[in-house]
């Protein structure tokens, strides 16, 4: 039997904000355990939450970002549980009112070269819990240690309609999401840090059928590529149970990023009532369309925006568009590089090939050694004919490791390209005596053999000769 699967994600992005969502405690990450708290967000008695505005004014922007409707009128309720990581009792969150309802965000869908529409079912509001710790400096312990820096940061929850169909969809939902709200500079988007977590709920059912099969929430997955292994294997493992006739189990799995499995951590039976009511200490939020109007204002350029911003206004390829987009640094880079030496499509290669290359996973180019002066410095010496395309595989490694301006680079290592139209030809002169019977083979027709010289001459040049010149005189000569 063929089987649909069916993915719905909920994204709990931290906001990136001064001070926590109900007091003036500062959301610094990695403090001194408990130096971040204060009466409030410690749930002591007879205090009182104040709402920080700058957290209402990122959910707006996420909000009409993904293309969300916004409850004018929204509140905050309790949702009540007791676990050692939250002093009050109950964590402060949105419930029957949320924030926004009913977005949207396209994906494009891969190999496939078309767009899919993934529904947002809500964004809303709410703060953190505090954090276990299970050992201390790396050593086990039989008591566990909590840290409330975390308690009271704020937290944007954003729940997808089950409308993904294979783990590559889920992953390229986040990427996107992810890459929208760096945009927004709502969520620095760290996944390994947490401000970026993901729970996933997976089911599967038979090919044509409406109905949904039982889900499965998975959690604890901090990283693109850990999504994408654990949806890899759930989608397996339920697949394998109804095709032995078993019935899958309401419940929630963790991924176990070393045994490359998903376990149960807790069944449906166990499952909370939280007993959410709304929170008597805050008062509603009503949104003035005065208000509203201003976050508008205030938004930036979004990714698919800059995409066709940038083949319309550089004239490069949509794919081209597509990555240089995807990150809002790497964007603006590819910018300011167009703005000292206006040549688009060189710099886009350049960005594609080398630089992404040497920044790795972490994309962050604010601090990468080539700088757009140097990048374009270098571009224009190309232009210019002071040094090959080749060479310049060799500048631009030098400029990453030392930093060092091309010119300098080039200068101090004698890279110059050669040019000389004499000084070329009296090495290929050389290179012709010292291979006659190659000159003989080429003459009776063995065209190919062209490369070999070319090489020859490059070796002798350490890649220094201008091949344009180069192939001049060496067609002109092997002509005899
Ligand atoms: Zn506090």
């Amino acid at each position: 039997m063929e089987f649909e699967t069916i993915i719905g994600l909920e994204v709990h992005a931290q906001m990136l904000t001064e001070t926590k969502i109900f007091c003036g405690c500062s959301t610094e990450f990695g403090q001194k355990p408990n130096s971040l708290s204060c009466p409030v967000c410690l749930g002591m008695p007879g205090v009182l939450p104040v709402l920080n505005r700058k957290v209402v004014e990122h959910a707006l922007k996420t909000a009409i970002a993904t293309n969300c409707s916004i409850n004018k009128y929204n509140r905050f309720a309790r949702k009540n549980y007791f676990y050692p990581d939250l002093p009050k009792g109950y964590q402060i969150s949105q419930f029957e009112l949320p924030i926004a309802v009913d977005g949207f965000v396209d994906i494009e869908v891969k190999n496939k070269k078309i767009l899919k529409r993934i529904g947002i079912t809500r964004i809303h509001m709410e703060e953190d819990a505090g954090k276990l710790l299970h050992q201390l400096d790396g050593i086990s312990s039989e008591s566990s240690y909590v840290d409330y820096n975390r308690t009271g940061v704020p937290l944007m929850e954003i729940v997808s309609e089950p409308d993904m169909r294979s783990p590559e969809e889920a992953g390229e939902y986040l990427r996107i999401l992810r890459s929208v709200l760096q945009y927004l500079d709502v969520c620095d988007g760290n996944m390994e840090q947490g401000s970026f977590r993901c729970d996933a709920n997976v089911s599967l059912r038979p090919k044509g059928r409406e109905e949904l099969g039982t889900k499965v929430e998975l959690k604890n997955m901090n990283s693109f590529r850990h999504v994408e292994k654990a949806l890899e294997y759930e989608i397996q493992r339920q697949q394998d149970m109804l095709e032995e006739g078993e019935t899958i189990v309401q419940e929630t799995r963790l991924w176990d990023e070393s045994g490359g499995v998903t376990f149960s951590m807790r069944s449906k039976e166990e499952a909370h009532d939280y007993r959410y009511f709304p929170d008597p200490d805050l008062v509603p939020i009503v949104i003035e369309d005065s208000w509203l109007q201003e976050i508008k204002g205030q938004l930036p350029e979004l990714p698919k925006e800059k995409v066709e911003r940038f083949i319309k206004q550089y004239g490069i390829p949509e794919y081209d568009a597509g990555i240089l987009s995807s990150n809002r640094q790497i964007a603006d880079y590819f910018e300011q590089c167009t703005g000292i030496y206006h040549k688009p499509k060189s710099i886009s290669n350049w960005i594609m090939g080398d630089i992404l290359r040497n920044l790795g996973d972490t994309r962050e180019i604010d601090n990468f050694p080539v700088t757009p002066k140097h990048l374009a410095g270098m571009l224009e010496l190309i232009d210019k004919g002071t040094i090959s395309g080749k060479i310049a595989k060799t500048v631009f490694e030098e400029m990453f490791t030392s930093g060092k301006m091309p010119e300098e680079i080039i200068r101090k290592k004698g890279l110059v390209q050669m040019s000389d139209q004499n000084e070329i030809e009296k090495v290929i002169g050389e290179i012709i005596d010292r291979n006659a019977e190659a000159v003989e083979e080429y003459r009776q027709g063995k065209e190919k053999i062209f490369g070999f010289f070319v090489g020859l001459v490059m070796k002798a040049t350490q890649g220094r000769a201008n091949p344009k010149i180069v192939n001049e005189i060496l067609r002109r000569k092997l002509a005899g």
